[in-house]
């Protein structure tokens, strides 16, 4: 599949992902999807139906049948908004194992390419966006920061949440990300990485536009 208006944003937790595929895409005057907001959203759909994360098959269902609509400030799903929710604790915790199964990811990235499909194009951040669902991507972006970078900004975003646990959580996701089997995560062919760990959001941007 040739994509040539789109730019994939990879890298694990508190990379600082969402903030630099947001300012790139108001810089470009481009659209913007948060694939993971769309894994979320499985999980939250699973958790609310009373499914159990790891019953593959039912969250599978689950998937194919939901109703999902995000945007850049909301994320409704099944009619029910769930914005907040899938920020939080019970989601994180059960979104990298509903991420694993491979139907899940096979439902989402249909969706993710007919997004794509209907606007042309788009900066779209992820897991498994270079390798897997834009391979062909115009510019292919992994973003990386030292583990203590990634979870000062996640404890930022969090709230008063503690460094520490936050960490441990980020730890577990990447291993859980990185080692499963269906579309781990990975920097992909192609792909330039930048460590973000010294760099404010505005160099993030003029580097990866520089590479445009
Ligand atoms: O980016 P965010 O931290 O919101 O992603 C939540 C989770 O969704 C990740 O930990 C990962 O398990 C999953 N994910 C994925 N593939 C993507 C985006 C997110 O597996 N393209």
């Amino acid at each position: 599949m040739s994509s040539p208006r789109v730019i994939a944003i990879d890298g694990p937790a508190g990379s600082g992902k969402s903030t630099i595929a947001r300012a790139l895409a108001d810089h470009l005057g481009l659209e913007y999807l948060d694939t993971g907001a769309m894994y979320r959203a499985v999980a939250f759909a699973a958790l609310r139906a009373r499914i159990d994360p790891g019953e593959a098959a039912a969250v599978v269902a689950v998937a194919q049948a939901m109703d999902l609509v995000l945007d850049r400030t909301s994320c409704v799903v099944d009619g029910v908004d769930a914005t907040e929710a899938i920020r939080g604790a019970e989601v994180t915790a059960a979104v990298s194992t509903v991420a694993a199964v491979a139907e899940v990811r096979k439902e989402l990235v249909e969706r993710q390419r007919a997004w794509v499909a209907e606007r042309g194009g788009g900066v779209v951040e992820g897991r498994d966006i270079g390798s897997v669902v834009f391979p062909d991507a115009r510019l292919k972006v992994y973003l990386t920061a030292s583990p203590e970078v990634r979870a000062r900004r996640r404890a930022g975003e969090i709230g008063d949440a503690d460094v520490e646990w936050v960490a441990a959580d980020i730890r577990r996701r990447d291993d859980a990300d990185s080692g499963r089997v269906a579309s781990p995560l990975v920097a992909a062919d192609g792909s330039v990485t930048i460590d973000t760990s010294d760099l404010g959001i505005d160099e993030v941007v003029a580097v990866i536009v520089g590479l445009l």
